[in-house]
């Protein structure tokens, strides 16, 4: 069986991550959260102020703060699972609020941004074995990639889980905060100029709408095992 590359992508709130990390866990791979980096790079805009609520983004801005931006992931022994570092700092759940994800997808907009986070996205894969998640792994970080996966769910479904998850981590949210902002970034992801989230044309499409975790994460083995042979 061969080492390959596998590339989750789908809208927001689609499942994707839990299914990316089932199945690098399964297959001893790498999981990376490409999202994590995007949301990495605005909460650093948030923090130094680049980004004043109600305001248009300055692009420039971000762009010239850039090379202050180092992020990187450690693997945490406690919890068994790897988390996101912004300048040695752990970000991993500071930058899953509302309030970044309510900036995110304009940041994700920038062509800046996006060149040096596929850059290392793209040095992450160089040794194969890895699984990444994201909105362009399977058309602009690899598009070789053996396994492309389009995760997908219906609207109402995607809504509740992620509303779910905000309240078990004890975010304060509405249901409407959470509707609008899937709604938003579906719509800002799927239109920017700058690699807008499109379904690879050789992406296998798995609905995980009426899937128990369980169940999706047996059929993308499936596809993952027949991959590796190829
Ligand atoms: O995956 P997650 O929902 O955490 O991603 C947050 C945001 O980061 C997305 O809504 C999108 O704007 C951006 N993103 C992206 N390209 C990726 C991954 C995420 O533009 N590969």
């Amino acid at each position: 069986m061969k080492d390959i590359i596998i590339a989750l992508d789908g809208h927001s709130a689609c499942g994707k991550s839990t299914l990316a990390k089932a199945l690098a866990r399964e297959l001893k791979y790498v999981y990376i959260d490409s999202g994590a980096m995007y949301r990495a790079v605005t909460f650093y805009a948030m923090e130094e102020g680049l980004i004043t609520e109600g305001e248009a983004i300055d692009r420039n801005l971000i762009i010239e703060h850039l090379s202050n931006i180092n992020i990187s992931f450690n693997y945490n022994s406690r919890t068994g699972k790897s988390e996101t570092y912004l300048n040695g700092n752990n970000v991993e759940e500071i930058i899953r609020t509302i309030e970044v994800s309510r900036n995110v997808s304009e940041v994700s907009k920038i062509k800046e941004v996006r060149e040096k986070l596929v850059e290392f996205q793209q040095r992450l894969g160089k040794n194969k074995a890895i699984v990444m998640d994201g909105r362009d792994i399977g058309t602009a970080v690899f598009p070789n990639a053996k396994l492309k996966l389009w995760i997908t769910a219906n609207n109402e479904i995607r809504v509740a889980r992620r509303y779910k998850e905000l309240l078990e981590k004890g975010y304060k949210v509405s249901l409407k905060d959470v509707e609008e902002n899937v709604a938003q970034r579906d719509f800002e992801d799927s239109n920017r100029k700058e690699s807008p989230l499109v379904k690879a044309e050789d992406a296998i499409v798995l609905d995980n709408s009426y899937l128990s975790k369980d169940k999706t994460l047996r059929k993308a083995l499936e596809f993952a095992y027949e991959a590796m042979k190829k």
